[in-house]
Formats: structure tokens, sequence, C-alpha cells
């Protein structure tokens, strides 16, 4: 008989468990926090555990992450782990932890494969197979945190794996229920306690659903932008016929107004593409775009992946892009390349295990 993973479900679901165990609710809440907040995956080592029950949970339940198939070290320190769930090859994701010296970014997968084909993005290049559960998405979280050392949970003590940003494979709007459902869990300050301020959702513009990051997800807003002229971005993002650049821009001033003083700044994402959305104009388009917005550029020199159609514009180009947004008022940084030499960078997330177009659950 398959065993009931009790990883991905909520303090009050393992209550329930245990109660219809006959064991008192105390007892789910021990359980709840050896999983959560002291990362234990085998209940041998709950060690408050009556021996008789340990024995008893092993036989019906596990705590089950996914498995890694795969885990690449980048020279620069950044590591790509392929994790698997439900032992379904095709059911594999990538994630990536990007080491820094104030703080740690995982950047955690929502989908296996994506439906939209941005068409700089490596991912885009494979279908979309399935959404991830919550326990999928947070389970990336528990093996980076694992890898660094950051479980069992330690009061007073700064994470290794600081932040979380849904920027790996997917588009994490279309999964908003089970997006939502991760994010509580993984901050739930009675299990893994991550700060809702040091997670990011990063989208391609699903503009309906932006507003609810603010005032149902409480979490901060990356905008994966990368022009600013409407034919310009639908030929890089074709789902911007259908959310225009208007309504997108639109559903970013409802964000900043909705959400919460340490969520309020927006990041535009722009990958400079050699030649196509680089220049001067562009970058002054940009600018008329986003400046009444609480709003933040990060430039991106394109990663190039097997059969990319594009070239990164020259670092010298990237330069000056980005000092002209900021002389025109607007905060912009250039993102470092990290992890290209394993195809961990942003844009190159693709799973080695190709799928094929099917619905989604
Ligand atoms: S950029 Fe995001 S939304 Fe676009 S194809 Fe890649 S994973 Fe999908």
């Amino acid at each position: 008989m398959a065993r009931t993973n009790l990883f991905g479900k909520s303090q009050g679901d393992i209550v329930k468990i245990a109660e219809e165990m006959g064991l008192p609710s105390f007892r789910g809440r021990q359980i709840y926090e050896w999983i959560y907040s002291k990362g234990a995956t085998l209940f041998q080592d709950m060690a408050n555990l009556p021996k008789s029950l340990q024995e008893g949970l092993e036989q019906t339940h596990c705590v089950d992450y996914g498995k890694i198939l795969e885990n690449a070290l980048s020279v620069d320190g950044t590591r790509k782990m392929l994790v698997q769930f439900r032992n379904d090859s095709r059911a594999a994701v990538e994630t990536v932890f990007i080491p820094e010296s104030q703080r740690g970014t995982l950047c955690v997968s929502s989908q296996v494969g994506c439906s939209l084909s941005c068409t700089f993005c490596h991912t885009g290049t494979q279908s979309l197979y399935r959404n991830l559960s919550a326990a999928e998405i947070a389970g990336q979280y528990m093996i980076a945190a694992w890898m660094a050392k950051d479980l069992p949970r330690k009061v007073n003590h700064r994470p290794s794996v600081s932040n979380i940003v849904f920027m790996g494979q997917g588009e994490p709007l279309y999964n908003f229920r089970n997006v939502g459902a991760a994010i509580k869990l993984l901050t739930d300050q009675d299990g893994v306690g991550v700060a809702p301020w040091r997670i990011t959702i990063s989208t391609s513009g699903i503009a309906p659903l932006i507003p609810r990051i603010a005032t149902e997800l409480r979490v901060g807003l990356a905008i994966s932008l990368h022009a600013a002229d409407n034919d310009l971005r639908t030929e890089i993002m074709p789902i911007n016929k259908t959310y225009p650049l208007s309504m997108l821009m639109n559903s970013c001033a409802e964000f900043a107004r909705l959400a919460g003083p340490q969520n309020r700044r927006i990041t535009f994402e722009y990958v400079m593409l050699d030649g196509v959305n680089d220049s001067d104009q562009h970058a002054r388009q940009l600018v008329d775009l986003i400046s009444t917005l609480p709003a933040h550029v990060n430039l991106i020199p394109f990663n190039p992946w097997p059969g990319s159609v594009y070239q990164s514009s020259s670092p010298a180009r990237v330069a000056a892009f980005c000092s002209l947004v900021r002389n025109l008022g607007i905060h912009a940084s250039v993102r470092t390349p990290r992890g290209d030499d394993i195809l961990a960078a942003c844009g190159q997330l693709k799973s080695a295990h190709e799928t094929t177009k099917t619905p989604t659950v």
C-alpha cells in the first residue's frame, strides 16, 4: 500500500490526521514541527514521539520532498538541481540556488514545462506537462535548505537560503492555487518560517491575477517585461497579445496600491537582446512606461542556450542602457550572470526529461 506523504500538509491537516489515528492533537503539532521546523524526514528521528507511534507512522506515512536526479555545481558556487516527483520521469523540474555574500536566493519552479513560449527562454521550448503541487514547490526549498544546513531551523540565525523567487520553470500565476498553498507553508511561523517579504513572484504578465499577489499572497512582484512597446513585446512574449502593456501597467499600479510597504517596489526584468530591445530609444520607452510606478529595473544580459536565436547585448551597451535609465530617474541594476556554465542562469532552465503536451492537473 502506498504511504501517504505528510509533507505538503498544513498543521491543521496533520493535527486532524493524528486525531483520526486516535492520538491527542498535540502529537499532530509535534509531528508538524518535526517536519517543517526541524526538517525531519524519518519518523525514527522524531525523538519526542513514542517508539510505537514512530513505527506505526513509518508503515502508513512518509515525508517526501522529491528526489534529486542531478546536482550540478557551477564554478561561481551556483547549484542547479533536477528534482523528480512521484517517481514520474516526466515530472522533473530544475531548481537553482545562488549564494551571495549577503543572501542566498533559491529560484523555484512552479510547473513542469510551460504553456507560454517566450522566445528568449529555454523553458519555453518545453511543453507544459503539469502544475506542481504545493508540496512539490515547497519541497524544492526543503531540499535546498537541507543542503545549506539551514535545517533544523535555528533562532536568531540568518539562513543560507534567505530568499525565494518564483523564476524557475513555469508561469506561477497559471498555478495560483498551489503556489499560494506553497507560500502559506513556507511562511508559517510555526513551521518553515520564511518572511513573506523574502519571497518574490515573477510573472510574464497575467494581468488579472497580479493584484491578488498583494492581497492574497502578500509577497513581492517581478514582471518579466523585456520590451516597452506592444509589437516588440508580443514578438518576444506572445502572452502580451492577451494582456497588452496598458492592462499590465494598470495591474502593476493596483498591486503597488494594495501591497504592504515591504512589497510595494516592483522589479521589472529586462533581458538585453543585441539589436532587438537595447537601443537608447528602447530605454526611454521603458522609463516612460514605468515612471509612475515604484519601479526597479533589473537588466539581464541574455544567457544563450542550445538553439537560441538571440545574442546578448555587449557589456558596453548594457552599461549605457543602465546609465540612461538611471539618468531618467528609475533605479536600475545589471544582473551578473550566475551559473551559466551549467545552464542555470536566467532563461536557461529546461528539465532534461522532455515532455509531450498533456493537460494540466
Ligand atoms: S519566461 Fe517564464 S513564462 Fe516565459 S516561457 Fe519561460 S518559464 Fe514560461
